[in-house]
């Protein structure tokens, strides 16, 4: 019955984690409030553990340092190092927010990641989190402290010190919330909780008080920065009570009215209040499109070309395959950006070649646009609608791709906040739902 009950803040000595994004903790002043609010929750009575993200532009800080040192492409020497770095600007805002819930009087101990330990993978810069031992935060709640965890980080099992990839923090808090089972999670953030689209690129897009896990997973891997894909992936694997809320309301609010803002990730579908067909719009600036040209169109070619680069550990992303004319076909997918170059390379030297493919041909200035909405299962013509709604608009569609519940195209990069704004009007959601 825990799942998506809000907490109730009178029920003494629920666990209660809180997670701190960059911007919230992103000065003194800011971390002073944030210790405020903090104290607030555990003088209500609850056990606090708080999962900060580094002070905003530290992590870049700190990347862009190592980037003048080395600006060739990473091996896995130098992304060791770079989790070694980077790890660093969560110690830092960890120590600080202790050091401030001290000075309010409230007893505090912050750990990094290792210290705990959170044991992850060895996969340095997106490392994944495998289990997390709670005895020495259990014992410090139990002593009437409160526990800060830094986001972000852990430690394999060789005791090297890895990252969760960028936006990880929030994956720290959820796992976090997971292992000791807490009572919620909550995210506060520098937006008072979920929108229908990023509301930096359409002001008026409205706040979602509800929104199912699996549209948050969709918008999440869709590119919807909010929160970290793993992190909406933990809650449902755990069924970890997740809300989004805005940590920018005054720190001295009433407890049981901060604890119904934001936005709640539901699990239950029929609970779901706002019945919108389409719930979310999704963007996403990170891939590029790749398009081996003229490849004779026979049996396994699909395999040759996509295994290649999955060997590489490339993850790719939408794929096409054309029908093929005169016995020759082109065969178009996309990767992230930051594996562009290498998939590029590694096609026309080992796979171009082989295949007797005419060419390579690459386009980094595009991005991904899809709509997500659990009412996709059961309403059609949505998908047309959305393509109706570009082409009013001239944009070209280059790729499309389909789930059950969200529809996505690959345009042209300069079309994106057009496209956006497009879809978001032509599917009401700056109305509030019917
Ligand atoms: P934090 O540092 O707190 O982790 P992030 O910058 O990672 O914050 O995430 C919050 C930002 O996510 C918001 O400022 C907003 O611009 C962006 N965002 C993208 N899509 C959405 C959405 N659908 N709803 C709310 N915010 C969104
Ligand atoms: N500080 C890390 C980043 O900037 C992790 C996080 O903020 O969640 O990506
Ligand atoms: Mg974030």
């Amino acid at each position: 019955m825990r799942d998506g009950l809000p907490p109730n803040p009178t029920n003494s000595m629920a666990l209660i984690v809180h997670k701190y994004g960059g911007t919230s903790m992103g000065s003194t002043e800011r971390i002073r409030n944030v210790a405020k609010r903090v104290a607030k929750w555990a003088r209500a009575g609850h056990q606090m553990v708080v999962v900060p993200s580094a002070m905003s532009g530290e992590t870049n800080r700190l990347l862009g340092l190592a980037k003048e040192l080395a600006p060739a492409k990473a091996n896995d020497a130098t992304n060791r190092e770079l989790d070694m770095l980077a790890a660093t600007g969560e110690q830092a805002s960890s120590a600080l927010l202790a050091i401030a819930l001290q000075a309010e009087g409230m007893a505090s101990v912050s750990y990094a990641g290792w210290q705990v330990p959170i044991l992850t993978n060895s996969a340095y810069t997106k490392a994944r989190i495998e289990s997390i031992d709670d005895k020495r935060v259990r014992a410090d709640l139990a002593a009437g402290k409160v526990v800060i965890v830094t986001g972000f980080q852990g430690i394999d099992e060789q005791g090297n010190i890895t990252t969760l990839g960028r936006g990880g923090s929030d994956t720290s808090a959820v796992a976090v919330a997971a292992a000791m089972k807490a009572h919620e999670c909550l995210i506060y953030t520098d937006v008072d909780g979920v929108y229908t689209t990023d509301p930096r690129v359409v002001p008026e897009a409205r706040r979602l008080h509800t929104v199912s896990f699996e549209e948050m997973l969709e918008m999440a891997s869709m590119g919807s920065k909010v929160l970290q894909i793993r992190s909406v992936e933990f809650a449902g694997k755990y069924k970890v009570p997740l809300r989004v809320l805005s940590s920018f309301t005054p720190w001295d609010i009433d407890i049981n009215e901060e604890a119904k803002s934001g936005t709640l990730i539901t699990f239950e579908e029929d609970e779901k209040m706002e019945q919108a067909i389409v719930s979310g719009i999704a963007f996403n600036r990170d891939e590029a499109k790749i398009s081996v040209v003229g490849v004779p169109d026979k049996p396994g070619i699909a395999y040759q070309i996509l295994g290649a680069v999955a060997d590489a550990n490339i993850e790719v992303d939408m794929i096409i395959q054309n029908i093929s004319k005169g016995g020759l076909t082109d065969f178009s997918f996309t990767v992230n950006r930051n594996d562009y170059a290498r998939a590029i390379d590694l096609l026309k030297e080992k796979v171009v070649p082989v295949l007797g493919a005419q060419e390579v041909q690459g386009d980094t200035k595009i991005c991904k646009v899809s709509i997500v909405g659990i009412g996709m299962r059961s309403h059609v013509g949505i998908a047309s609608k959305m393509f109706r709604s570009l082409s009013e608009e001239g944009i070209n569609i280059q790729m499309i791709s389909t789930s059950e519940i969200k529809t996505s195209v690959v345009i042209d990069e300069k079309y994106m906040e057009l496209a956006v704004r497009a879809l978001h009007k032509a599917f009401d959601l700056d109305q509030p739902p019917a």
